[in-house]
């Protein structure tokens, strides 16, 4: 769930302290903003620092407040690290759930919180070992920034199931400042390279941001449940990830069909390239659909009443759940039993298959339906994407926070 950190592991309360600090000088004078920002350019010509920078972020200083400009630390740039001047970083649900604490006691939120896993940047400066990247490339980081790379899961490229807790690019352990990890919201971020994905050149680096947690997140589990032509694939919830699950299945030339909830996406579903839409308050097209599909992604963000969607799988199908962290509700063991079908869950994907689908989108050109905004427009976005009104992923044009300094929305 771009979420996991060491299960005992309560992020130890950050430097609030600190950040309040930067946050008020920041608001007090428009004049230290660009002092700061030339003394960071000086800085990054420096391959390997000696200590943390600042930088300058938006993010909640707790629960329900509105996000707002504030100055957090980054670590110097270490022998295989990579700083990334931060380009677009896309608006992810999971954001969300997390700047509102809404998943606690589950996973809580260590405030301040800046969100952020979907980041596309500039290389600025890379540490003396880093050999996949330049000054100058473009790269990418989504949900985790590291894992403990010796258990059985990360050898098998699935960090994301690290056994020991992967460190996932926000409100996770950060394991070299002490404290909690902060997102892409920030005009920089310092990565250890093998958490650094390419991008490849030509790609629509905007576009290409939200597949960095969507795009991996619904291309994972197809690759896991071999989703294949002429199979019948549907889609609950047509979102920032529903919208990416329905490209990445019709690039399979899966039969696939929305359900959503919302009737002015039955049309753009179908422009999206699904044959079929509908509205699950259609009953008697529900009961047409019974027993039709070899495999379903739940992408609704809580838990919602399931079983409407169990009886239109077909016998060994399999609902794959993405969003809902809750527990499920109103499954019938019964509707399982017979018809042999399985609900399964899956979290973002792993490093290599990050890279594949990336790789994957550039070749056939499939990037995600974007709306473009400026950093102090993240609030209202936020209420759009709960409203269910995202068309269908905002994005952040991070150049709007290096002109931002005091704004607040
Ligand atoms: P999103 O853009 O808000 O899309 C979710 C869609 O679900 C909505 O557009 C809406 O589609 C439908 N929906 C929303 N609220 C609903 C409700 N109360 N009842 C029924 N349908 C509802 O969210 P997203 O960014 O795609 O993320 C979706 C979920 O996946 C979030 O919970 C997020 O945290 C989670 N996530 C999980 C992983 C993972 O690793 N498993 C990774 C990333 C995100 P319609 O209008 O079509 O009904
Ligand atoms: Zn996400």
């Amino acid at each position: 769930m771009c979420d996991q950190r060491e299960g005992d592991h309560r992020p130890e309360m950050p430097s609030r302290r600190d950040v309040l600090k930067g946050s008020l000088a920041l608001a007090a004078s428009p004049l230290l903003v660009g002092v700061a920002s030339s003394a960071y350019a000086a800085q990054t010509s420096e391959p390997v620092g000696t200590g943390p920078t600042s930088a300058r972020a938006y993010g909640a200083l707790k629960a329900n407040s509105p996000l707002e400009s504030m100055q957090i630390k980054r670590r110097a740039v270490g022998p295989n690290d990579v700083l990334l001047d931060v380009l677009y970083c896309g608006i992810c649900h999971s954001d969300i759930h997390h700047a509102h604490d809404e998943w606690n006691p589950i996973v809580p939120t260590a405030f301040p919180c800046v969100p952020g896993h979907e980041i596309i940047g500039r290389v600025q400066a890379v540490g003396s070992a880093v050999t996949k990247f330049k000054v100058g490339d473009i790269g990418g980081v989504g949900c985790m920034v590291d894992s403990c790379g010796t258990c059985e899961n990360c050898l098998d490229d699935r960090e994301q199931y690290c056994l020991k807790g992967s460190t996932v690019t926000y409100n996770g352990r950060d394991t070299v400042l002490g404290g909690h990890t902060f997102g892409g919201y920030s005009d920089k971020v310092v990565v250890t390279e093998r958490f650094v994905i390419r991008i490849p050149p030509g790609a629509d680096l905007a576009a290409t941001a939200p597949l960095l947690c969507a795009g991996i997140t619904t291309f994972s589990p197809m690759q896991h449940w071999k989703v294949a032509a002429g199979q019948r694939v549907g889609v609950i919830g047509l979102g920032g990830l529903g919208h990416v699950a329905v490209k990445l299945a019709v690039s399979r030339r899966a039969d696939v069909t929305v359900f959503t909830t919302s009737p002015s996406k039955i049309a753009d579903a179908k422009r999206l390239g699904a044959t079929n839409a509908v509205l699950w308050s259609d009953s008697a097209a529900m009961k047409q659909l019974a027993n039709k599909f070899d495999y379903l992604i739940s992408t609704v963000p809580q838990a919602y009443p399931m079983q409407q969607f169990i009886d239109v799988l077909k016998l060994d199908a399999t609902l794959v759940n993405v969003g809902a962290l809750d527990a499920l509700q109103g499954v019938s063991g019964g509707g399982l039993i017979f018809g042999r079908k399985s609900i399964a869950g899956s979290a973002i994907g792993g490093i290599a298959e990050t890279q594949e689908v990336i790789d994957y989108c550039a070749a056939r050109n499939i990037k995600a339906d974007i709306e473009l905004i400026r950093v102090e427009d993240i609030n209202r976005a936020y209420d759009r994407v709960v409203d269910k009104d995202v068309r269908y992923r905002f994005v952040i044009d991070m150049a709007s926070l290096k002109v931002a300094g005091t704004t607040r929305s």
